[in-house]
């Protein structure tokens, strides 16, 4: 099966002429590039075949100071949404339930959804703790959901921006995981897992290699055109 790689730009670039040329330097298919809210209309307009992402969003519009909602993401063309990201929990507070609010509203609007679980440093060697604490996640963002085009990206916290990736088997081992309690859960018996955390052009390719691992959600690594290049020549 072909891989898939996104491109979590974060807070960058800078301004929009940059972001217009990172874009076009990483467009290519197998590719989902999730810019800052403020250029998603710009990338949009200049990618010719990667897919466009959001990097988060709001399960309503109205009067939501803030907020960006579903349907406008969609007019914008928007493929992919990422609901969950440690970031967001952890610097804006997003609990378990505000992530399945945003999930069932992407599924709803018929947009791929890619809900991003990972351990705490807490359980970093500690496989059966680092699987209820991930089993719990997905447990609680897919409570009454469909899981209709899912994808979860499996990004341990401690390997987030960090220089220090996971070991490809623990990363396969926990993909799996995550494979059987999506399949226990809903009817997608197969759920894609990426990998995230510190995905350089170094250690790629031992990621993209696995089985049980369907792409990489890539941060830092992203940034860099040439250096991202270099990753997305491994997938096509
Ligand atoms: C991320 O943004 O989800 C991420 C994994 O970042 P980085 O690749 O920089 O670790």
């Amino acid at each position: 099966m072909a891989k898939l790689l996104i491109a979590n730009w974060k807070a960058n670039p800078e301004n929009l002429t940059e972001a217009r040329r990172l874009a076009r330097n990483t467009d290519s298919v197998r590719v989902v590039i999730a810019p800052p809210f403020p250029f998603l209309e710009t990338v949009g307009n200049t990618i010719k075949k990667a897919d466009l992402g959001s990097q988060d969003v709001f399960w309503s519009s109205g009067a939501y100071t803030g907020a960006v909602s579903v349907s406008q993401l969609k007019k914008l063309r928007v493929k992919y949404v990422i609901v969950g990201h440690s970031e967001r929990r952890r610097h804006f507070n997003e609990s378990n339930e505000t992530v399945n609010r945003k999930l069932k509203a992407v599924i709803d609007a018929g947009m791929k959804v890619v809900l991003c679980v990972g351990e705490g440093p807490e359980y970093r060697r500690n496989l059966s703790g680092a699987r209820t604490f991930v089993n719990h996640q997905l447990k609680s963002a897919l409570k009454g959901a469909s899981a209709k085009n899912l994808i979860v990206a499996y990004e341990p916290v401690w390997a987030i921006g960090t220089g220090s990736p996971d070991s490809p088997e623990h990363a396969a081992e926990m993909a799996a995981e995550i494979k059987n309690t999506v399949g226990r859960l809903s009817s997608q018996k197969d759920v894609p897992v990426l990998y995230g955390g510190s995905v350089t052009f170094r250690n790629a390719a031992r990621f993209l290699s696995l089985p049980e691992i369907s792409g990489a959600l890539v941060g830092g690594a992203s940034l860099d055109s040439r250096e991202f290049r270099k990753i997305i020549r491994l997938v096509l």
